[in-house]
């Protein structure tokens, strides 16, 4: 718990904060802002008070935060922190009165090893360590290392370009992400260039970390290679050793060594955790919320996503001590192996296949613990119109808008074919790929009145879902099926 909260009580922390903040800006959309006109019933403005004024005042998501990121730690599939987090979700609903249990996911079992990497002396330099990650998923090196000179390239089109000039070297991508728009092509460069460039006989790969700002922290991520693909070690270089690599490249040859120890050992057992409060009406009618509960197995995954999984946490504990359950059914899943194989994300649309017509909407909570900005849709006609009213309950928290960004998320991105409405509370996400996937994700990079602004406005939005008199009209299903589990190169930032 961090000294910085200050404890309030609820209806005076939801007045302090609808009086004190400025409006909503108007929409990029070029939609009108939220009608302030429309009165809530005396009932909503109660379950608002409750939600938006329990979240802002409590400092419970915070606390839960660092139950998990200091009590739990990292928490990668099929790891023991994982399954410690398993238990301390279970744990944790039924401390708040929620109904949870497991459902069982296979996960992949990758383990890290040592890893170390190093530019051998030349006659223009006496060598340099590299700070770097192995890539999830990597082929190990041999146990002494492999020794090959570095190719720097940019894209997969270079790749296809340079073709067999790369045999026998190890492949550098040197891309140029530096705002966090940029990070779905940078992952699908991550994601698949180790396995093109084992195909063209390179013999490993390195990738300037995916990041937005560096204290020579390199950050993990991700690869993917496919059955029966040639598999070859992979690793992230933190941005100087990438800027050092380039310098050192402009004047001539230069050979790094790489030694990595990842191993892949067979598939575990592991689980979702789901919980729900059942809604008075219509307890067959679901709203989803999502984040993921697994974590890389560096840094303590306090914003990726440990933040996402307290906020739908402390939107479930609140939605459960109104005095009146909405009408609809509010299941949080927290999601296992998000980071490295989707595999919680699928088994969920898989077990639940019967249930997904009567999903009416679906929010992942899966972009970091910043401030809310405003609301997102992948729905059909007249969601908006039907949601606006609903709205104001979050001008307090600057969120009363929608926003152009489309609504989604990689764990219920399988629900998109059973056409399962998509509503997401968008954060500002322009500082999370600083610290995304690196040692440096811990509690106190999070904010704990931010978190508290983010939880309110989702604990909100589940509850006017969940209570709507109608559900939002349903989008059409897309004609090939997306639901990618690596982000393609032209994919936009995806926050995974
Ligand atoms: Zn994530």
């Amino acid at each position: 718990m961090s000294a910085s909260l200050i404890v309030l009580p609820a209806s005076l922390a939801l007045s302090l904060l609808t009086s004190a903040t400025p409006a909503a800006k108007p929409e990029a959309s070029g939609v009108k802002p939220a009608a302030t006109s429309v009165k809530l019933t005396a009932a909503q403005q109660s379950a608002a008070e409750r939600l938006v004024g329990g979240a802002l005042a409590e400092g419970h998501a915070y606390a839960r935060l660092a139950e998990l990121t200091d009590g739990v730690g990292p928490r990668l599939s099929g790891s023991e922190g994982a399954e410690a987090a398993v238990a301390w979700a279970l744990r944790s609903f039924q401390a708040d009165g929620v109904k949870a249990w497991k459902e069982p996911v296979k996960v992949p079992h990758w383990v890290r090893g040592e890893g170390h990497g190093e530019v051998l002396a030349s006659e223009r330099t006496r060598g340099h360590p590299l700070e770097l990650l192995a890539l999830g998923g990597s082929a190990p090196t041999p146990p002494e290392g492999l020794v090959a000179e570095v190719v720097e390239l940019r894209s997969l089109e270079e790749l296809a370009a340079l073709g067999e000039k790369v045999k026998g070297k190890i492949v550098f991508v040197n891309h140029d992400m530096s705002v966090a728009e940029e990070y779905g092509h940078a992952a699908g460069l991550r994601a698949r260039v180790p396995a093109e460039a084992a195909k063209l006989g390179a013999v490993g790969m390195l990738i300037r970390s995916l990041s937005t700002a560096s204290l020579r922290t390199p950050h993990t991520g991700a690869t993917h290679f496919e059955a029966g693909e040639a598999r070859i070690p992979a690793a992230a270089v933190s941005v100087e050793d990438s800027m050092l690599l380039h310098r050192l490249l402009a004047g001539g040859a230069v050979k790094v060594k790489l030694t990595l120890g990842c191993s892949e050992l067979p598939d575990a057992d592991s689980s979702n955790v789901v919980a729900e409060v059942r809604g008075r009406e219509k307890p067959d009618e679901v709203v989803v919320l999502g984040a993921h509960l697994d974590s890389w197995d560096v840094g303590t995954g306090a914003h990726d996503d440990g933040a996402g999984v307290t906020m739908v946490m402390e939107a479930a504990r609140l939605i459960a001590k109104l005095p009146q359950a909405p009408r609809r059914t509010v299941r949080v899943v927290l999601f296992m192996n998000e980071e490295n194989g989707l595999r919680g994300g699928k088994a969920y649309a898989e077990a639940h296949a019967k249930e997904l017509p009567k999903h009416v909407a679906a929010l992942e909570m899966d972009s970091g613990g910043g401030r809310p900005l405003g609301i997102g849709l992948r729905a059909g006609d007249g969601a908006k119109a039907m949601l606006r009213p609903w709205l104001a309950p979050l001008e307090g928290l600057g969120a009363a808008s929608f926003v152009d960004a489309e609504a989604g998320g990689a764990d219920i991105s399988p629900l998109i074919p059973a056409g399962v409405p998509m509503v997401g509370v968008k954060v500002d996400s322009s500082r999370y790929f600083d610290v995304h996937h690196s040692m440096a994700d811990t509690l106190d990079k999070v904010n704990p009145q931010d978190l508290a602004r983010t939880t309110a406005a989702v604990a909100w939005m589940a509850y006017a879902l969940a209570e709507s008199p109608t559900p939002l009209a349903r989008p059409e299903a897309p004609a090939t099926p997306p639901a990618p589990s690596v982000p393609a190169p032209s994919a936009k930032a995806s926050g995974t």
